[in-house]
């Protein structure tokens, strides 16, 4: 059998609003984001068992060891990739099941995403075939080198902590453009992960730290 786009019950048109509410009550602002929020059906990105718990504010396993984010952590890094105007080009790094790609089709002209995981490669390639997310190109690589054939970016999305900002993927966005990435800290606030912002501005780079939040590490190499 195969799963409905407009399923009943936990994983109707409804409970998806009701998330979307949450999402609007815990600050997310850009109504164009929330709208698509509203849109995508997240339960067909999660296993079956787990469908009922798709819009719950909560991370769920996507297979091969790696989290799909939590419906707050996809809207408000969006959110600030988007920073309230439209988006050309945007790169992502950390394919997974291919959600937050998703989201980010409905909101810029085409999407890149990278994956070193080729098994969850095809699980994208699937849904973006059925939720017919044409806009997206997807590469089997390491990250850390971006698309410089694609680049410049107006932005770059990472759903992977990294350790450092790869030098590479900063050369990648447009003057104006942002990577938002969640960065593992270090020194006293050791263990914990915080959302950054870089901004490329004329005259350099400046460096915004926010939320605290929880992602599976940037690995190198493919697998
Ligand atoms: N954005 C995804 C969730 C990503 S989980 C979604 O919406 O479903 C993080 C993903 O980053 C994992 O799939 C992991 O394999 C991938 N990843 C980790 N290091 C990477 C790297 N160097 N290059 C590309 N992908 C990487």
């Amino acid at each position: 059998m195969t799963r409905q786009h407009s399923g009943i019950g936990m994983t109707s048109q409804r409970t998806r609003m009701r998330m979307v509410e949450r999402l609007r009550e815990q600050g997310i602002r850009d109504e164009v984001v929330l709208a698509v929020m509203g849109e995508v059906p997240r339960h067909l990105f999660v296993d079956e068992a787990l469908a009922s718990r798709a819009y719950e504010d909560i991370s769920l396993p996507l297979g091969f060891g790696q989290t799909i984010s939590s419906p707050y952590t996809v809207a408000r890094m969006t959110e600030l990739a988007r920073s309230g105007g439209a988006l050309t080009k945007v790169l992502e790094i950390g394919t997974g099941c291919g959600y937050q790609a998703t989201v980010l089709s409905r909101l810029a002209k085409e999407v890149y995403s990278i994956e070193r995981i080729a098994g969850l490669l095809a699980k994208a390639r699937k849904h973006f075939r059925e939720l017919r997310a044409l806009n997206v190109r997807l590469r089997h690589g390491d990250g850390h080198a971006g698309m410089p054939e694609a680049a410049p970016f107006d932005a770059i999305v990472m759903t992977a902590a990294a350790t450092h900002v790869p030098r590479e993927l900063m050369e990648q966005l447009a003057v104006g453009a942002r990577m938002i990435l969640p960065m593992a800290q270090t020194g006293e606030q050791r263990g914990e992960q915080r959302l950054c912002m870089i901004e490329r501005s004329p005259h350099g780079y400046v460096e915004k730290k926010m939320d605290i939040v929880k992602f599976v590490p940037l690995l190198p190499g493919v697998a």
